[in-house]
């Protein structure tokens, strides 16, 4: 099981020094985050956060899905979620192609028909986005104390722009 190994080592490391321990695991700054999996998305860093303080949901296309909208109710209830953030990104996969080009390439990588798996992509970021936001904001389980909007990442210049 040598696959891992490399990871492994780095763990060790990051135990070695680990002081983090014994936290109760709320969001310590408040900020619940929906982003996409998308690897130029740095969540903590790029709003000045750190280690503990948010709940951070991904998914390809940073979308409100209903496993976002469970993270996001718990999130606000039970661990100190009071602003949330929807953060979809520039130059993003799921915006770029249709579902029938991504089948396609799916179907080409593994030789298989691969339509029995969806794939969600998003034809108008904005107008997705700001479906998104509203999702949240009229769920009957999110409080209306707490504070949500949408904002486009700009994965070339590091920016949030608010769209919602
Ligand atoms: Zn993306």
């Amino acid at each position: 099981m040598a696959d891992f190994d490399d990871l492994l080592e780095a763990n060790r490391a990051f135990a070695d020094s680990f002081n983090l321990g014994g936290f109760d695991g709320v969001a310590k700054a408040g900020i619940g985050l929906v982003t996409c999996m998308d690897s130029r998305i740095d969540p903590l860093r790029m709003l000045g956060l750190s280690h503990g303080d948010a709940k951070i949901f991904r998914n390809p296309g940073g979308r409100v899905t209903e496993a976002a909208l469970e993270a996001l109710v718990l999130g606000s209830h039970l661990l100190n979620v009071q602003r949330i953030l929807v953060v979809p990104h520039t130059r993003c996969a799921m915006a770029s192609r249709s579902e029938a080009e991504f089948h396609a390439l799916l179907d080409e990588k593994t030789g298989q028909d691969t339509t029995w798996q969806p794939i969600h992509v998003i034809t108008d970021q904005v107008a997705a986005l700001r479906h998104d936001v509203m999702k949240v904001r009229s769920h009957p389980l999110i409080p209306e104390t707490v504070k949500i909007a949408g904002f486009i990442y700009d994965v070339d210049t590091g920016l949030l722009h608010q769209k919602a």
